[in-house]
């Protein structure tokens, strides 16, 4: 059987269960690379220029642990989903950018998604990506529209059940953790609402994001974040804040700092990555409207990968602090 290996990186947390399915359904295997390491994370920063933003270097630590466990790599170059909306130029060139620094890596099976080049191209890409395994176009159809419904359901499960990305990727295949559920299991009384807003692969990798939301929860507060949001209640966020959308997984960050804004948080947390352009864009639209509300405390944390773990903590507990005193203060007021 032939063996696919999917980075435990970037669009992992957005795809994963339509990526799996499709190789599945195809008759391939999928491989994971296991979770994040300083071993893995070093080793891909050593392949680029220090001014590689993040989650790329992690990206390419984990093609690294996934030489010899695999027959090819599936990376995809995400161009656009949605009609004149763009992708960050790093996710375009990823097939390529991993060829030219990885060149051990095993062969990469890449597909061109830019819908805004018409069904008809996308349908193409598909077909060339299933001829890898199948020369019947029936079959590579039918794992399409199989892996379609995946991704569906797996967004279905995200926004009704409040559960994070890697949480329900383990209970769509049946692998619960022990541990309860971070979301669900919110505490009776809790000290605060807080609303995380950044991609998913720095809100979701615990070594980068040292953990953050697992932290919140251990301190008894209720923890928002943007996938537990629909796609009508996010595009209308980005809709108020800024007409229209031009990046791609922009309702990560400003539909969901939009809505939460606006939505009884007692906080907001803004993740982002050192050396990304678009995120300091889309994070500073949040941070002015929060200003100008002046109803939500609202923090930004940089990571990168010299970010110290003592730094991160000591924000935020100054942060929880400010939230705390504010919501006893209103209490006050009120009584
Ligand atoms: S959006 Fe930012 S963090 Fe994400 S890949 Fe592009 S530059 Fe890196």
């Amino acid at each position: 059987m032939i063996k696919i290996g999917i980075p435990r990186a970037l669009l992992y947390y957005q795809y994963y269960p339509m990526w799996q399915t499709f190789f599945h359904e195809l008759g391939a295997e999928v491989v994971v690379s296991p979770p994040t390491t300083e071993t893995v994370l070093s080793s891909g920063s050593s392949r680029v220029v220090a001014e590689t933003c993040l989650p790329v270097k992690l990206f390419l630590g984990h093609v690294l642990s996934l030489i010899e466990k695999c027959d090819y790599i599936f990376i995809p170059a995400i161009r656009s989903v949605q009609s004149k909306v763009y992708n960050c130029s790093k996710f375009l060139g990823l097939p390529d950018m991993t060829k030219a620094v990885i060149p051990e890596s095993p062969p990469i099976l890449d597909i061109d998604i830019d819908i805004n080049k018409g069904k008809r191209k996308l349908y193409q890409a598909i077909y060339q990506l299933g001829r890898h395994f199948t020369w019947n176009p029936s079959k590579v159809r039918r794992a399409s529209i199989a892996a379609w419904q995946a991704h569906l359901n797996y967004r279905q499960v995200m926004s009704d059940s409040g559960l994070t990305p890697p949480q329900a990727i383990e209970e769509i295949s049946g692998t619960p953790k022990p541990e309860p559920k971070t979301h669900s299991s919110n505490p009776t009384s809790p000290q605060a609402t807080v609303a995380i807003i950044g991609h998913p692969y720095l809100l979701y990798d615990e070594h980068i994001s040292y953990r953050l939301i697992h932290r919140l929860e251990q301190a008894h507060n209720r923890v928002l974040t943007p996938e537990m949001l629909t796609t009508q209640e996010l595009e209308s966020a980005i809709a108020r804040l800024v007409g229209r959308a031009y990046w791609t997984y922009e309702e990560e960050v400003v539909g969901a700092g939009e809505h939460y804004l606006k939505s009884g948080a007692d906080g907001i947390i803004g993740i982002m990555a050192f050396g990304c352009g678009p995120d300091s864009l889309m994070m500073d639209m949040v941070r002015r409207q929060a200003a100008r509300l002046r109803t939500t405390p609202f923090m930004s944390l940089t990571l990168d990968e010299h970010t110290a773990e003592a730094g991160v903590v000591t924000r935020l507990e100054a942060f929880l602090d400010m939230i705390y005193r504010k919501k006893r203060k209103q209490v006050e007021i009120c009584v």
